[in-house]
């Protein structure tokens, strides 16, 4: 599991900076280049190891913003210049990535990381709804910061084809920005799919479906929360009255602009007794959704708090899981399974479930170290703890995984 951030030994630092980590091979066959977008040499931090600096010294000179130091044992470089030397964890940063560096801290933030399945750009902290078992609970700030970090973000990361999520808070309260990102997503990172999390409320206004069919980007999917068949079951879940009809008037103006639309249900003990009513109406009602996905809930944030309201054994809603997977899929709608255990599964369901946990906040237990089947297995978040866990969790066998992966295959 590959943290985001970590602390340096950080010198002249004057002011927040975003850099690109480049190896100096890169550098000279490329140069700015290995960003995507606008890039100058002042936004490159070299990455040195001890023995090219003892090989080549005057690296050193070069005119980049930053230089980055993996080794503790590194020579000294100039003393006027920007460096980060003694990573306190080596594994965190590596070449490729893009970096966050803050004057107050000497922590390095990993916003950009090369390869990887899980980078987002974070929109802002703000909602206008509050989930029962929101992972990331909102704050009531001013954040529009992270627009202009995002744009800049933008322009350092590579090209190339990796999925891109954008996410909040509720990205699209700061409509303007938002639209200004998407806008510089589809210019400067046109193979890249962006997949944008949103409750689709504030979609209600038409003016959306100008302003999407306007920009025209053929490579953004929206995935959208609908956690019941009805008004005032949805409502309780995220806790805000209306928002069931906000979020339906949404995602039809999302299919007036002719968005990709995929629908995303978080499994709890409030979601899954009517999982497959809510299956149905999906189909009947949002016949342009492209995808279902039928989610694990995240035991963080404000899901910890309700406990009691929110926690049910995957055991126990297997029955209402297979009907509304089965149910969708047979009409042929792409419907996955998200973040739940092979273990806690049915093998005649194991073909629909994805290993969907983000890299950086993926874990193993105890009990998976035996399992034939962990190269398969989504395997849990990092906030699990044992109260949170299935009573089906166990170490399968080859046996079981042969079976588990041919009812995958
Ligand atoms: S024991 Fe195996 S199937 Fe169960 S969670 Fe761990 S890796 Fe997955």
């Amino acid at each position: 599991m590959l943290r985001r951030e970590t602390q340096f030994e950080i010198q002249n630092l004057a002011g927040p900076r975003l850099l690109k980590v480049i190896t100096a091979s890169e550098l000279i066959e490329k140069g700015t280049a290995v960003c995507a977008g606008h890039a100058t040499f002042d936004d490159l931090a070299l990455w040195l190891e001890a023995h090219e600096l003892r090989d080549h010294p005057g690296l050193a000179a070069l005119p980049v913003g930053a230089f980055l130091c993996p080794d503790q044992d590194s020579p000294d470089l100039p003393k006027a210049v920007l460096q980060l030397r003694a990573p306190k964890d080596p594994q965190v940063v590596r070449p490729g990535d893009v970096i966050a560096l803050t004057p107050t801290s000497n922590l390095v933030r990993v916003l950009y990381r090369r390869g990887a399945n899980s980078n987002l750009l974070f929109i802002t902290d703000r909602c206008n709804s509050l989930c029962l078992m929101c992972s990331q609970p909102p704050k009531d700030v001013d954040d529009r910061w992270h627009i202009e970090e995002n744009l800049r973000l933008i322009d350092l990361m590579d090209a190339g084809e990796e999925n891109l999520g954008i996410s909040g808070g509720e990205p699209t309260l700061y409509r303007e920005g938002l639209l200004e990102i998407l806008a510089k997503c589809k210019a400067v990172l046109p193979e890249k799919s962006t997949h944008l999390l949103s409750n689709g409320r504030l979609l209600k206004d038409p003016s959306w479906i100008a302003a999407l069919k306007h920009l025209n980007h053929s490579r953004l999917s929206w995935g959208v929360p609908l956690y019941a068949d009805n008004a005032s079951d949805h409502d309780h879940v995220v806790q805000a009255p209306g928002a069931f009809s906000e979020t339906m008037q949404g995602l039809y103006n999302l299919a007036r602009a002719n968005q990709v639309v995929e629908i995303r249900v978080v499994l709890n003990r409030l979601t899954t007794p009517r999982l497959p009513e809510l299956a149905h109406f999906v189909f009947r009602n949002l016949p342009f959704a492209r995808h279902v996905a039928l989610m694990g809930i995240e035991s963080t944030g404000l899901a910890k708090k309700h406990y009691e309201e929110l926690w049910i054994d995957p055991l126990d809603y297997q029955e209402q899981l297979s009907q509304a997977t089965y149910f969708l899929h047979n009409r042929g709608v792409p419907v996955s399974i998200y973040n739940l255990p092979l273990c806690a599964l049915p093998a005649h369901l194991s073909c629909f479930a994805r290993q969907s946990i983000s890299d950086w906040k993926n874990l193993f237990i105890d009990a998976c170290q035996s399992c034939a089947a962990s190269s398969l297995c989504a395997g849990f978040f990092k906030s699990h703890t044992d109260r949170w866990q299935s009573r089906g969790i166990r170490p399968l066998s080859t046996e079981e995984f042969t079976r588990y992966a041919r009812s995958a295959s």
